[in-house]
């Protein structure tokens, strides 16, 4: 028996040659099951009712592709850690196809760590258990905070062993994303001055994401504006939960706005504004607080790449590109704003009292607070009518924490939002490092505990009391590696 066909529609193996080049996943010798995400497939019209584990490891390893599935690796480049390397591509994932979904939105499936391709240069195209393990907790989570982000379909020991510091079980991750086109996909491009691959990419970007931009004036830069602005929500988002993606290279930021690309990724505990945790993020250039101005860089390369298709001379499209990228700094500001005034239950979150969050940010950062825990115990403060407490429940009643405390009950008029912005449950590092290191063992239990922790992250509830305690100092975890 074989699983029944994928509604496959495979758009971008469609596009010009150049764009893709036709990859095979390499064989698995023992591909094994770890986890498949059931409500997931069926949002995907992916019916697997009949199917048993061994054929969901045989097609989910890449062992045995489903009908009509046109295997192909993504040509794109990229600015990492701020030097552009001009061939990048996909070499270690493999885009199988894309299926039309329940909400009727295309979503790309790809086999992650499924062999080498034309674009793997030195690599294995192999992914080890850890990361696998890492992106799957991390994406899913993500989304149950509400959070644009690509999904973990499925999750395969494949039964060869990946050489890295020492050998590890591999694996294969399936990915399912809105798209896998990235700033560094017109930077392919624009290095190549292939301008008219640059407007293939931009009308088929614009149709895939941003339908109603088609009939638009000046499409391009209504486009460009579009990504802008969901890259200003997205990152609002990531700095509302105390996210740090650690590697905000261009390669790894998607145009249709998800999160992407999960690496050395974490969530702070103690709140500090420069925390880094990436192992190769050396300077601090994607620390927590350089997040929405690395957002800026990368969509000024972004806008280097779309210029040419912009109307008017090179002065005008510069000046157009510039005042968009201004915008985007005021989107995020607003953005920013409404985040973080639901989080202290403040409807309205002016520039004029913004000072109360950053009051409160410096407050945590001086006492060490744990950024996640805090915010949920002024959120159950503010419910039990006891605000005015929290200078002394978390600040060791100061006088700068007993101002603080004043201003935020004067502004306080929504706490029964912050129940469902404030989560209980995030990720945390040691809980992460713990279930992939049970995982590496090959004990998955932590993993599946874990999972099943996040799936409601705004609800405490007796049986995830484990999973909301912040780290105790020893188990705490300062730095987090690709391990790719
Ligand atoms: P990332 O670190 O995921 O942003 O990847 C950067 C680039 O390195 C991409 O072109 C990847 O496809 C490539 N890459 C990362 N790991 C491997 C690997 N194990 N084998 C081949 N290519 C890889
Ligand atoms: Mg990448």
């Amino acid at each position: 028996m074989s699983l029944p066909p994928f509604p496959f529609d495979n758009s971008y193996a469609r596009l010009p040659e150049h764009f893709h080049r036709s990859a095979q996943p390499a064989q698995a010798p023992d591909p094994e099951l770890i986890r498949f995400n059931s409500p997931l497939a069926e949002e995907l019209g992916i019916d697997v009712n009949e199917s048993d584990e061994h054929e969901l490891a045989a097609v989910f390893s890449g062992n045995s592709l489903p009908e009509n599935a046109e295997p192909i690796a993504l040509a794109y480049a990229g600015h990492q850690f701020g030097n552009f390397v001009p061939q990048l591509g996909d070499g270690r994932a493999v885009l199988i196809g894309e299926v039309i979904d329940q909400h009727q939105k295309r979503r790309d499936i790809q086999l992650k760590g499924a062999g080498r391709t034309e674009f793997s240069r030195g690599g294995d195209g192999r992914a080890p258990i850890g990361p696998v393990i890492r992106e799957y907790i991390i994406s899913e989570a993500m989304h149950t905070l509400g959070i644009p982000t690509t999904r973990a379909l499925a999750a395969v020991t494949t039964g060869n062993a990946v050489m890295r510091e020492r050998p590890e079980p591999g694996a294969v991750l399936t990915r399912v994303a809105a798209s896998h086109i990235r700033v560094g996909t017109f930077e392919y491009f624009a290095y190549r001055q292939d301008t008219d691959a640059i407007r293939t990419l931009a009308d088929y970007a614009i149709s895939r994401h941003y339908p109603s931009l088609m009939f638009e004036d000046q499409p391009y830069q209504a486009f460009f504006r579009a990504v802008a602005h969901r890259q200003a929500e997205l990152i609002a988002d990531w700095m509302s939960i105390g996210f740090i993606h650690g590697v905000m290279n261009t390669d790894n930021m998607a145009i249709s706005g998800e999160t992407i690309d999960y690496g050395p990724c974490a969530f702070m505990d103690q709140y500090h504004a420069n925390t880094v945790f990436s192992s190769i993020d050396a300077m601090g250039r994607y620390a927590y607080s350089n997040q929405p101005e690395i957002g800026y860089w990368n969509l000024a390369r972004l806008a280097e790449c779309l210029l040419p298709l912009f109307d008017g001379d090179k002065e005008e499209t510069v000046e157009t590109a510039k005042a968009i990228l201004t915008e985007y700094r005021e989107h995020y500001s607003t953005t920013w704003r409404e985040r973080f005034g639901r989080k202290l239950g403040i409807s309205s979150l002016t520039q004029e009292n913004e000072p109360v969050v950053h009051e409160l940010l410096g407050l945590m950062q001086q006492t060490g607070n744990d950024f996640t825990a805090c915010f949920r115990e002024l959120t159950r403060l503010a419910s039990q009518g006891r605000a005015k407490e929290a200078a002394t429940t978390l600040f060791a009643d100061t006088q700068q924490a007993r101002d603080w405390n004043a201003r935020w009950v004067a502004l306080l008029d929504a706490p029964e939002v912050m129940w469902q912005t404030n989560p209980a449950i995030i990720p945390r590092n040691h809980q992460v490092e713990a279930a992939v290191s049970a995982a590496q063992q090959g004990d998955l239990r932590h993993f599946h505990d874990l999972m099943a922790a996040l799936e409601s992250p705004f609800s405490a509830t007796a049986d995830t009391s484990a999973y909301r305690h912040p780290p105790t100092p020893q188990e705490q975890v300062a730095r987090t590696f690709c391990g790719t």
